[in-house]
């Protein structure tokens, strides 16, 4: 295999630095860009010896200038309470820095792939969810900084594959958790498995009738690889994820199961817009890349559980 030289924004997140360590392991260059807003260096501690490996300090909303054959851009705050904490941040980090972006690609024809997401469907009325449903998002409502955000990048990435034959490819992730996620993600698998783990409350917003469907992180980077390498010049959007959908009160309870402790369920007020149902239909992501998920839940929270309490 050719060797090439890639660039990772969000390189130090939860998926970035996943993503890093695969693609130094195939024998890559990988260059690193983070601004460290929700990723950590102990994510790449493992990887800074690595002469392939290099780390830049970095906001995307400034532009760069870096030779590349190849760019996923993954900056951006995932957790609704990182991404709401500074809304226009999370905003002009999808717009400019998604911009800046582009047109680096656009000036060493480098292919580039965006990190996109489930939340593009917002709370769907389709289920489950196709990669031509146009999605039911509030425009105005406390997601839309990271919704639109997406959103509107998607739309930037079109138009520079339309307008300036920029080689792109977009994927909408689905739920994703694994080992990695920061202890402050805020996300509800780490949550519940760190309430669990302290013997603190499991804190379930509404009734917990909400569903999500849970991806395994190394099905998730399986995918993403395999999307920038397919060759037919599809761009995409793609569904990346795991179809097996959870109610958030079925996923307390495995949790809890699993770790053994008995644990408390605390109900807090249903937070705006949370979607009421998520589920992928991957039939694309099958066909195109003979992609799917292949670690069961309880497996991949096992794993999980276990890193955390490490
Ligand atoms: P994360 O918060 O752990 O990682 C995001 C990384 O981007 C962090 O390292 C952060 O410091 C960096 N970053 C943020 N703003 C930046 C900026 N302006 N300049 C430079 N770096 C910046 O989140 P994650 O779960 O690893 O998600 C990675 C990407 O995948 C995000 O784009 C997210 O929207 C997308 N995604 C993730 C999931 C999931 O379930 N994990 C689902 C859908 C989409
Ligand atoms: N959730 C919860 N308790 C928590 C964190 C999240 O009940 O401590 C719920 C949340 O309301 C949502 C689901 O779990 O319905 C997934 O939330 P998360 O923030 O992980 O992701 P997203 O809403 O972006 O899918």
């Amino acid at each position: 295999m050719k060797t090439k030289k890639i660039l990772i924004t969000g390189g130090s997140g939860f998926l970035g630095s996943h993503l890093c360590r695969s693609l130094l392991q195939q024998g890559h260059e990988v260059i690193c860009i983070d601004n460290l807003y929700t990723g950590r260096k102990e994510n790449i501690a493992d990887l800074i010896r690595n002469k392939r490996f290099t780390f830049i300090l970095h906001d995307i909303e400034q532009p760069i200038d870096i030779i590349a054959d190849e760019i996923y851009h993954l900056a951006c705050p995932a957790s609704p309470p990182h991404y709401q904490l500074d809304p226009v941040k999370t905003l002009t980090t999808n717009f400019i820095g998604s911009m800046n972006l582009l047109e680096l690609a656009k000036k060493y024809k480098a292919k580039i792939l965006f990190a996109s997401t489930s939340e593009v469907y917002g709370d769907p009325l389709i289920h489950p969810q196709k990669e031509s449903y146009y999605g039911n998002v509030n425009s105005i409502g406390p997601r839309a900084c990271y919704d639109e955000g997406k959103r509107c990048a998607e739309s930037l990435f079109f138009e520079y594959f339309r307008q300036h034959q920029v080689n792109i490819r977009v994927i909408r992730i689905f739920n994703t958790y694994g080992p990695g996620m920061a202890l402050n993600d805020g996300r509800v698998v780490s949550n519940f498995i760190l309430q669990a783990l302290k013997g603190d409350d499991i804190t379930v917003y509404g009734d917990g009738s909400q569903t999500r469907s849970f991806c395994f992180v190394d099905d998730l980077i399986t995918g993403m690889i395999s999307m920038m390498n397919h060759t037919d010049g599809f761009p995409g959007p793609v569904n990346l994820g795991n179809p097996a959908e959870v109610t958030v009160i079925d996923l307390a309870k495995k949790i809890t199961n699993l770790i053994g402790k008995s644990a408390k369920i605390t109900f807090l007020p249903i937070r705006q817009d949370d979607p009421s149902r998520r589920k992928p239909d991957i039939t694309l992501a099958k066909d195109l890349l003979g992609w799917m998920p292949t670690v069961p839940l309880d497996e991949g929270l096992k794993k999980t559980i276990e890193y955390f309490r490490n």
